[in-house]
């Protein structure tokens, strides 16, 4: 019976993951057609000081303009960059748009802000990420301390001495890194000590339980104590509501970010707010209550 069972299981199963395959496929085909036909963007969604509303840095996350599809989200074609190691070479491109942007703004005499860039644990795992990097600090003439990396825990976890050597030359270089989605993964602490570090953004996930949830509350209050006697810098992220912003200015977070202060938009709507912060929509939310 469960022999049976098993073979229809097989029978059954074989035809869906055939399909699964299939689609990956195409959208791997489609994704180095995208590189080649310049299909991606880059958007722009602020972090704000909670306590004034100033912007304290811009994320650039990256959107894939689908000649069919439309505009396809990060979350439905990273994954499978990341497995078939197209990553590097999207990062690769997020990377200098984003340092060519920056030059722009700062060539526009706008305020001062730092600009964060996600990068995957591959691309980071890379031989040749660093001089990547090197090359678009130079050729943008970026100041390293302007530039932030994001990388998730995982991407710390899978890969020991490569990445530690990588992280204390980000180190050397000024460039700070930030744990993303920070509290998610399921690494030691112990890398919060690595001098590259200078950041942590608080998952979305623990923001979104604030301030009814007493174990989102107590987590959310222990990273920040954390963070603050490692004399790392807090970004909460995913704050929609006045009740969390108001939480996580109370506990100590310096910076937010979220649709309740603004979604990520294009860079002339951005620039347009760093022109005329009067305009920006998180000046509503600059009054401490
Ligand atoms: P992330 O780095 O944690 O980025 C935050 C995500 O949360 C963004 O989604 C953003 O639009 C969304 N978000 C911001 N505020 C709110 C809010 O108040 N509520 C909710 N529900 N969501 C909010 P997005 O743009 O879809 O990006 C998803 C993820 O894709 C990013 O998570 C990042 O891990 C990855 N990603 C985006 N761009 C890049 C890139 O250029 N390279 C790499 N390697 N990964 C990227
Ligand atoms: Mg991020
Ligand atoms: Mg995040
Ligand atoms: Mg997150």
């Amino acid at each position: 019976q469960a022999k049976r069972e098993e073979r229809n299981a097989v029978r059954f199963h074989a035809p869906v993951a055939g399909a699964a395959a299939r689609r990956q496929r195409v959208l791997a085909t489609e994704l180095r057609r995208a590189l080649r036909r310049d299909e991606f963007q880059l958007v722009y969604q602020p972090s704000v000081d909670l306590r004034h509303g100033r912007i304290g840095a811009a994320e650039a996350l990256l959107r894939w303009r689908h000649p069919e599809r439309g505009e396809v989200l990060p979350g439905e074609f990273i994954p499978q960059a990341e497995r078939t190691g197209l990553i590097r070479e999207i990062d690769a491109w997020v990377l200098e748009r984003a340092c060519r942007q920056l030059r722009a703004w700062i060539d526009a005499g706008l305020p001062a802000l730092r600009m964060a860039v996600n990068v995957s644990a591959r691309s980071l795992a890379h031989p040749q990420f660093l001089a990547g990097l090197r090359e678009n600090l130079t050729a943008h003439r970026v100041p390293a301390g302007r530039l932030l990396l994001e990388i998730t825990e995982g991407a710390i976890l899978r890969l020991g001495e490569d990445v530690r050597r990588t992280l204390h030359t980000l180190h050397e270089l000024g460039v700070g890194v930030a744990i993303d989605d920070f509290g998610t993964g399921y690494s030691s602490l112990s890398y919060l000590k690595l001098p590259a570090i200078v950041g942590v953004k608080v998952d979305r996930s623990f923001v979104a339980g604030l301030p009814d949830s007493a174990s989102d509350a107590a987590i959310v209050e222990a990273i920040l104590a954390l963070a603050a006697r490692l004399g790392l810098y807090t970004i909460a992220e995913g704050i929609e509501h006045e009740a969390q912003h108001a939480f996580l200015l109370r506990a100590g977070c310096a910076e937010g970010q979220g649709y309740l202060y603004a979604r990520a938009v294009s860079p002339d709507a951005f620039e347009r707010w760093l022109r005329r912060p009067g305009e920006a929509p998180f000046r509503l939310h600059r009054v401490s209550p």
